[in-house]
């Protein structure tokens, strides 16, 4: 059985470097697997480490960004062997996926205007960074032909009136096999050498379209013999984010926001030193700071609660990012492309001893709640098992469960992109045992969105959840389910949609969590004032 996200670990016996340690911490606090750690350590000069440095779409929007992106790549490369991991410029993959649903629908005029305005903007960029006409026309070509590559996977979709997912994850996945490229010129041009390489060569993947997992023996092997290489000789490679290939070589893609997991995926296959998100805040912060303004940045944080806020909706991090390296113990960085002088967030094994506290909130705003139920369900077998099995058969993450078991009722949520099929599959699993009832018995609310707090210990600690409540309640937050104690640092709640800020600015206040609050009132998360406290209950996320 191949490997997905858990690479089969080798034991050389590497040197006892600061990720050998971070891994045994993890290990001993129980967030590794015994055994995963000592890998094959593949670096190539040992006084240097390996860094992934990963810049998402804002980083590299246009010409001004990437030279940002260059002088933070020429400062690491003093210190480090790195490889590059680049999103799309801002809003392409958008563009390309709207593209590929006109191509189905026969817009042809849509299609060329969106190929148009892509060309333009491509072209604007690498106008504005590359002097040399060899290396423009080089450069130009490339991305003419990327482009033409596009128009013709649109026009096959046109002709057919049909868009596959592997046509769909082709056509998506130019953004990025375009600004990769762009990239690698510009370093090479800037004395910086370089090389630009394309995922599909080195991240193996299943064939689930628009969502492929890796295959991470295969990764490793094609990661380690096309990489070092180019680092042995001194070359930065340039990876493009969010693809990868069948082993037959179909391009995939990872899912949206795919490119931070590329870049773990590459950090776990090369077994590098550390693995740093560039993007365009200063690194993890309390809440989505699009729905709370005052939300706050921590400056080190664990695998396990920042895998909770980027599964439950942290958009700076892609919800599977922390799988890779957390096997390995590798410690992950957010940092802002734009004030690079900030040192962002840390995410390692164990995080910052803060007491156990709330430690930041997350928001799925676009969840769907589905519930199943009625008197036609009781006695029936399995239900739960059913459902899930039902579930993971269409694919469909299920973020929270709650259940009755003595009527068998349950509701599950999902985000609203896989309500439909994951509503449909249960209807069709259930539909004997619901046959003298109506379907609608297996309902859908598209409403809704979850709230999750997280913090070490937030299940385990007293006061917590009902602090939350309270908060809640006085806003008159209406709550329609809650999953607590299942997981090991979150609360979850499922509010209607249109409650979602009011209850993040609610719990956030409640736990002092906003940058203003805790300079002005530093209050424990016990809601005693620092002084009184006999132990200090959060320190980490006042950090800034
Ligand atoms: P990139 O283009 O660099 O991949 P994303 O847009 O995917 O960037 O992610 C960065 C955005 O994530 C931020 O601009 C911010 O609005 C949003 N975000 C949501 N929750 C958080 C959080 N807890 N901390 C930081 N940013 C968050
Ligand atoms: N460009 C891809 C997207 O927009 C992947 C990424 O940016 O991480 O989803
Ligand atoms: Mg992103």
């Amino acid at each position: 059985m191949r490997s997905k996200v858990n690479p089969e670990i080798k034991h050389n016996g590497p040197p006892r470097n600061h990720r050998t340690l971070y891994a045994e911490s993890a290990r001993n606090s129980g967030f590794l697997p015994n055994g995963a750690s000592d890998r094959e350590v593949v670096r190539i000069n040992p006084n240097k480490p390996l860094r992934i440095l990963k810049f998402g779409g804002t980083s590299v929007a246009d010409a001004s960004c990437m030279q940002r992106v260059v002088e933070i790549i020429r400062a690491a490369s003093r210190e480090s062997q790195l490889v590059v991991v680049v999103s799309a410029m801002s809003g392409v993959t958008n563009k390309l996926i709207e593209a590929a649903v006109h191509s189905e629908a026969g817009n042809r005029e849509a299609v060329a205007r969106i190929f148009s305005d892509l060309r333009q903007r491509h072209g604007a960029a690498m106008t504005g960074l590359i002097e040399s006409d060899s290396q423009r026309n080089r450069i130009g070509q490339q991305m003419q032909e990327l482009f033409r590559e596009g128009e013709r996977l649109c026009e096959g979709a046109m002709l057919l009136h049909e868009l596959t997912p592997r046509a769909r994850d082709a056509i998506s996945s130019l953004g990025e096999r375009l600004s990769a490229p762009l990239l690698a010129a510009v370093l090479d041009e800037s004395g910086l050498g370089s090389q630009c390489v394309e995922a599909t060569e080195l991240v193996v993947t299943d064939s689930y379209y628009g969502g492929a997992e890796p295959w991470m023996d295969l990764t490793r092997e094609r990661s380690l013999g096309r990489l070092r290489p180019l680092i042995q000789q001194g070359l930065v490679p340039v990876v493009t984010g969010f693809i990868g290939a069948t082993e037959d070589g179909v391009l995939t893609t990872l899912g949206r926001g795919g490119s931070d997991y590329s870049a773990t995926i590459l950090g776990a296959a090369l077994d590098a030193d550390e693995v740093i998100i560039w993007t365009d805040v200063d690194g993890l912060l309390t809440a989505d700071p699009r729905l709370v303004p005052d939300a706050c940045l921590i400056s080190e944080i664990s695998y396990r609660e920042a895998a909770e806020l980027a599964y439950f909706g942290a958009k700076v991090l892609h919800p599977k990012t922390l799988r890779p390296v957390m096997e390995q113990g590798i410690p992950l960085r957010i940092r802002n492309t734009f004030a690079p002088e900030k040192l962002g967030t840390k995410i390692t094994p164990a995080g910052c001893a803060n007491g156990g506290g709330v430690t930041a909130l997350a928001a799925v705003t676009d969840a769907a709640m589905i519930s199943i139920g009625g008197p036609g369900l009781v006695g029936v077998q399995d239900v739960l098992g059913r459902t899930f099995a039902t579930a993971t058969a269409v694919r469909s993450d299920v973020l929270l469960i709650s259940q009755s078991s003595s009527q068998n009722d349950i509701c599950l949520v999902v985000s609203s992109t896989q309500a439909k099929r994951t509503l449909e599959a249960l209807r069709h699993e259930f539909s004997h045992d619901l046959a003298h009832e109506k379907a609608e018995h297996i309902t859908l609310d598209a409403t809704v969105a979850i709230v999750t707090v997280v913090g070490q210990k937030v299940p385990g600690m007293a006061g917590i959840a009902g602090r939350v409540f309270v908060a809640l309640g006085r806003e008159n937050v209406d709550l329609l389910a809650v999953a607590h104690g299942a997981s090991a640092c979150n609360l979850s709640l499922v509010v209607a949609r249109k409650d979602v800020q009011t209850a993040l600015a609610a719990a956030h206040r409640e736990f002092q969590l906003g940058a203003l609050a805790s300079a002005m009132f530093p209050v424990s998360n016990s809601g005693r004032p620092i002084a009184w406290a006999y132990e200090s209950e959060r320190t980490g996320s006042d950090a800034d």
